[in-house]
């Protein structure tokens, strides 16, 4: 499998290459050149496969015989293994056509896992072959730290920087992050937001001089392996419903960055039988703006209760955009758009694109007082306490049941937290905080590591090649 850069200006590079780089560098992000499909009769077939047995099927073409069968299979059975429900992604019926995908049964009781578990181990398979050493520096606003860090401290290769912005994460998020005191993590609380936590990390990407030679490899959703892994239980699911073209299903998913939900289009670009894909975002709505009126503008950052999908800008949209402007014929002009977006904070797309858009996604915005109205109600109907993300994941489906373009198909909600990470929420909904998972329950007394610095990119640069 080779993959191309949706800018159209960058080396074709394959599998592994992609694995250990971030962005292409015309700025683009790498797609594959096509996408394997599979027939009706195959996905059929694969309604016999457990989880890590569905997932080689998936991953498989995309790896391109860069690994050996037998080392890809053991890589995912590794993968899946930490996840503490047999299933991996259980589905649970909230009513009668109302379904939650949990995939929060992971080390850290978020969705990341999925992907941050399988790429380390990649990456680890990959450094120990090349006898390479590489430095992952990545930015997080609570859930992907520490899901890069429980997917790659095992591999020995890598030292793992996570920046954090200082009080601005909950004491849940950042005590999974400090508690882990393998020599080769470092979590760094930078006296900044998640803003200057990203742009430090991009910074450090263009200029990797401080590094003594050594390779900076990007752990978050634009790293094609992460997407890769997300297509896996959209198929699982689906298939546990036995979803067929005469009979598809919907998604509702939670969205920041895009990843997820683009994870839920490729599969059904595979084959997977789906009718619509909702886009499920909070105040932060660029996406929503964007389906209901063409407008994907930049605006100010709004601090909401569900802290994992605050964005100005989804970094994904543009893998979406690429594949939008290649089925109208015209590939290159994506470029272009992309570039006017990050000159102008703004951007429109031609008419017939966005109604081609629109035949596969939906999108609704749920702001924090229905958010905490919502989580209230699920209780009162389900006795379930869901998280502040999930429930907005509900929120969007229940007003995409209520429209005219509904057709009694089920809908699956991808449900992308545990509640107990996010205590305040549920309390500010009137219920009693949920319990962390019992492998879980002695975090909040276990010792931290950290460091804190000042919101000084040269400080952090310091930090970094002080420890390399
Ligand atoms: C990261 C995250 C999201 C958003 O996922 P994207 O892939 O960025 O769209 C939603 N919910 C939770 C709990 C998350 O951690």
């Amino acid at each position: 499998m080779k993959y191309i850069s949706t800018r159209q200006n960058a080396e074709t590079l394959g599998f592994e290459d992609i694995l250990l780089q971030g962005l292409a560098t015309d700025g683009g992000l790498y797609v594959p050149e096509f996408l394997p499909k599979f027939s009706p009769a195959q996905i059929k077939e694969m309604a016999k496969l457990n989880y890590p047995d569905l997932a080689y099927k998936i991953i498989h073409p995309f790896v391109g015989g860069e690994i050996a069968d037998a080392d890809l299979k053991e890589i995912i059975y590794k993968s899946y293994t930490t996840f503490s429900h047999s299933a991996v992604a259980p589905l649970k019926q909230l009513s009668h056509n109302e379904y939650l995908l949990e995939l929060f049964h992971g080390p850290t009781l978020a969705f990341k896992d999925f992907a941050l578990q399988l790429l380390g181990n990649l990456l680890d398979h990959f450094l120990r072959k090349n006898h390479q050493k590489i430095v992952i520096i990545g930015a997080t606003s609570g859930d992907t730290g520490s899901a890069a860090i429980m997917g790659c401290k095992a591999c020995k290769n890598a030292e793992i920087f996570i920046l954090h912005p200082f009080e601005r994460v909950s004491d849940v998020q950042r005590k999974q992050m400090t508690t882990v005191l393998d020599d080769n993590v470092h979590n760094i609380s930078l006296k900044g937001n998640f803003d200057d936590c990203q742009a430090f990390v991009k910074k450090m990407f263009m200029d990797q001089s401080f590094l003594k030679g050594k390779k900076m490899v990007a752990v978050n959703s634009i790293n094609w392996a992460r997407i890769m892994a997300q297509i896996v239980y959209y198929f699982y699911a689906a298939i546990r419903l036995g979803a067929t073209e005469d009979a598809p299903v919907s998604f509702s998913v939670p969205t920041g960055n895009f990843g997820d939900i683009y994870a839920g289009f490729l599969a059904k670009k595979m084959g997977l039988p789906i009718k619509k894909l909702i886009i499920a975002t909070n105040q932060n709505d660029i996406l929503t703006r964007f389906i209901k009126h063409n407008d994907y503008s930049r605006k100010s950052l709004f601090e909401t209760l569900s802290p994992s999908m605050n964005i100005q800008v989804s970094s994904n949209f543009e893998r979406l955009l690429f594949d939008a402007y290649k089925n109208v014929g015209q590939p290159k002009e994506l470029a272009n758009l992309m570039k006017n977006f990050e000159t102008n904070g703004s951007l429109k797309v031609e008419p017939r694109v966005l109604e081609n858009i629109k035949k596969d996604f939906d999108s609704y915005s749920i702001d924090d007082t229905a958010t905490c109205e919502l989580i209230k109600q699920l209780h009162d109907e389900t006795g379930e306490t869901i998280d502040p993300h999930s429930i907005i994941g509900i929120g969007a489906s229940r007003k995409y049941m209520a429209s005219k373009d509904y057709e009694n198909e089920p809908v699956i909600i991808l449900a992308t937290a545990h509640p107990a990470k996010f205590p305040e929420a549920i309390e500010k909904s009137g219920l009693k905080p949920s319990e962390l998972p019992k492998f879980l329950s002695g975090l909040m007394n276990k010792k931290e590591k950290m460091v804190i610095l000042e919101n000084n990119l040269d400080d952090v640069k310091e930090f970094v090649s002080n420890k390399i």
